[in-house]
């Protein structure tokens, strides 16, 4: 299943910063998820109540966030926001446009229980994986 894979390298990246913040629990992974990631939110949010067994983030919760599709114009240089399925320039409504953003899994924030009484935030805003890598 392609989102374990994806969820297993989320999670070491998070122990990774837990480590650094000598966290002992991590309270909530906040992930960000272009539609155009080939990543199904759904299938991820599965993947993660069986990756997350046995790990610092074994209580975590999980909050998927989705990211805008972005795109390039090469005729008039304008950036637009778009639809995944219509990645026109929304300024001159050429198709000559090129990927922003829209294809990206960003881990936003982590959040860290340091010890019983206070809780850290931590935001690495990391690529997790770009869609492409993956499919
Ligand atoms: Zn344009």
């Amino acid at each position: 299943m392609h989102e374990l894979s994806v969820c297993q390298g989320m999670l070491s990246q998070v122990e990774a910063i837990a480590l650094q913040h000598q966290a002992k629990r991590v309270a909530a992974i906040i992930l960000q998820i272009g539609p155009l990631s080939g990543i199904e939110p759904a299938l991820l949010q599965q993947a993660f109540t069986l990756a997350r067994a046995g790990s610092i983030a074994e209580q975590a919760t999980l909050v998927i966030e989705s990211l805008p599709v972005r795109v390039l114009c090469r005729q008039c240089g304008q950036e637009s926001e778009v639809t995944p399925n219509r990645l026109l320039c929304k300024h001159c409504g050429d198709y000559h446009t090129q990927l922003v953003s829209g294809d990206e899994m960003l881990l936003a924030s982590v959040e860290l229980d340091v010890d019983e009484a206070s809780a850290q935030s931590s935001s690495p805003q990391q690529a997790v994986s770009s869609g492409g890598n993956y499919v």
